[in-house]
């Protein structure tokens, strides 16, 4: 490649050729600009074969020290990967000590620290759309993909059932990351951004109006339109890093266990189709430019699989069509939702063909707590162990029949079950299966409270004790809110 090269584009011929680097496959060109105030630098990233054809120009801009680069384009698709992966479109500002990156509406969404006191350069932090912290913490040298079934271990900011001695939240360089985005968002708004391209003077200007105040007050607002908290979403929905749209087709549960510390106030009932459409039109408004980085909905609350399979049928398939999932920067829509023991045993195999017909691979998860009739007692689950026997049959049928429906199931792991507990459990394995099957993956929820909080140090090595005895994928289900 040659300078020439570079001019032919246009509107770079005034420039000044300033530095070609070659790394991991890709051709970086720096160069500055003689017009405007601002350094304007491109790397020159090569898409598709290395012996030419269709390049994707990328730029980056630079004011006071901070280099911003609009329309990224991260993965196109979710993959379990052991390093930092973006998904979809977004832009990034690379101060010298953070890494900010954008949503499609100028919202913060991730920041990686720079500087010598970030624990790793392969964490990060996340803000959820609920305005939440996440700690994306690679695990050390002990991985947590056996545990967790990812290449990582999300952090939470808020109190859960989480199974980690150590707190991120507590890291200076952690708490100093998130007051950078307060000092970044007051940098923003003291610059002059008059020598910056249109694009880029628009991009900050959101970034401007969405402040941490401003991203506070707009946090609930979510809530508002769904009518509820979403207090726990569905294990599988780590297999889109949680990023789903939130749609309440009924509200509550029927059990309200003893146990639970996540229960709806509401008891069990559905929405009306109008209230669902309703939801879809604010929701599209709300999520604005960037749902298009959106593939994935949650049909909450606690037990969707209760409702009528029309319900499920037309939410999902008027969702789709309405924010336009199937054009979504991110291929491969996945729908969640939660059932339990009674709601899989009503439902006939007729309504699990329609869910399987719909345009996306679905997952249900199913609280089942314990096969056994003194754990299930001590819970105040109100479900008889039979129940539970046969919820299990049925999960494995319907992992067997349909191809794009995965039923998933909770089980919950005790320092103080009794030993019927884990021994129910494993009779449960050997009855139906006699080989280790792909699908319907078994999750552990923890249960820690204040008096066993020594048990934490214990959890992997009873869960691993377990895991080598169970023939279909099984990790620890950590509650993580929407
Ligand atoms: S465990 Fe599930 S069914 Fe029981 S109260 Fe909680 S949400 Fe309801």
């Amino acid at each position: 490649m040659s300078a020439g090269e570079i001019g032919e584009a246009g509107e770079w011929k005034n420039s000044t050729f300033h530095e070609i680097n070659c790394k991991q496959g890709q051709i970086v060109v720096y160069y500055s600009l003689e017009s405007g105030g601002s350094r304007r630098i491109a790397p020159y990233s090569p898409v598709g074969t290395a012996s030419g054809g269709e390049r994707e120009i990328i730029e980056t801009f630079e004011i006071d020290n901070l280099q911003i680069t609009l329309d990224k384009e991260g993965a196109r698709a979710y993959s379990k990967v052991s390093f930092p992966l973006r998904y979809g479109r977004y832009a990034e500002i690379k101060s010298p000590d953070h890494l900010f990156q954008f949503n499609l509406n100028g919202e913060l969404k991730f920041i990686t620290g720079m500087g010598n006191g970030w624990p790793s350069r392969s964490e990060w932090l996340k803000r959820t759309i609920t305005n939440d912290w996440v700690y994306y913490s690679a695990g050390g040298y002990d991985g947590p993909y056996d545990c967790f079934g990812e290449y990582y271990l999300p952090c939470l900011s808020y109190p859960t059932n989480n199974i980690n001695s150590h707190d991120p939240f507590n890291d200076n360089a952690v708490i100093s990351a998130i007051g950078a985005w307060d000092r970044l968002h007051k940098k923003l708004t003291q610059l002059n951004l008059d020598s910056l391209p249109l694009k880029v003077r628009e991009f900050l200007t959101m970034v401007i109006l969405n402040s941490p105040d401003e991203l506070h007050k707009r946090s609930g607002r979510i809530y508002e339109i769904i009518g509820d908290h979403i207090t726990v979403l569905p294990p599988d929905a780590r297999h889109v890093d949680y990023d789903v749209i939130p749609i309440i087709i009924a509200d509550g549960c029927l059990y309200k266990c003893s146990f639970c510390s996540i229960k709806s106030r509401f008891y069990f009932k559905e929405r009306s189709k109008e209230d669902i459409k309703r939801q879809v039109r604010e929701l599209k408004y709300f999520y604005g430019s960037d749902i298009s980085n959106y593939n994935s909905l949650f049909l909450g609350q606690h037990d969707s699989l209760n409702t009528s399979v029309d319900l499920v049928e037309f939410a999902g398939q008027y969702a789709f069509d309405a924010l336009d999932l199937g054009n979504s920067n991110i291929e491969g829509p996945s729908l969640f939702l939660f059932g339990s023991a009674d709601s899989i045993i009503k439902s006939d195999y007729g309504d699990f063909e329609r869910i399987d017909k719909l345009p996306y691979m679905t997952y249900i998860n199913i609280g089942l707590e314990s096969a056994d009739q003194e754990t299930l007692d001590r819970l105040g689950k109100g479900i008889p162990e039979q129940a539970v026997e046969r919820a299990f049959a049925k999960i494995v049928e319907i992992n067997r029949r349909y191809e794009h429906i995965e039923v998933t199931s909770n089980f919950v792991l005790g320092p103080d079950l009794s030993d019927g507990h884990i021994n129910s459990f494993l009779r449960l394995m050997e009855k139906h299966f006699d080989h280790p099957f792909h699908k319907g993956s078994i999750y552990f929820s923890p249960m820690i409270n204040a008096e066993n909080i020594g048990w934490k140090r214990h959890i992997k090595r009873e869960f691993y004790n377990l895991k080598i005895r169970i023939p279909v994928p099984s990790f620890l289900y950590l509650i993580q809110r929407m």
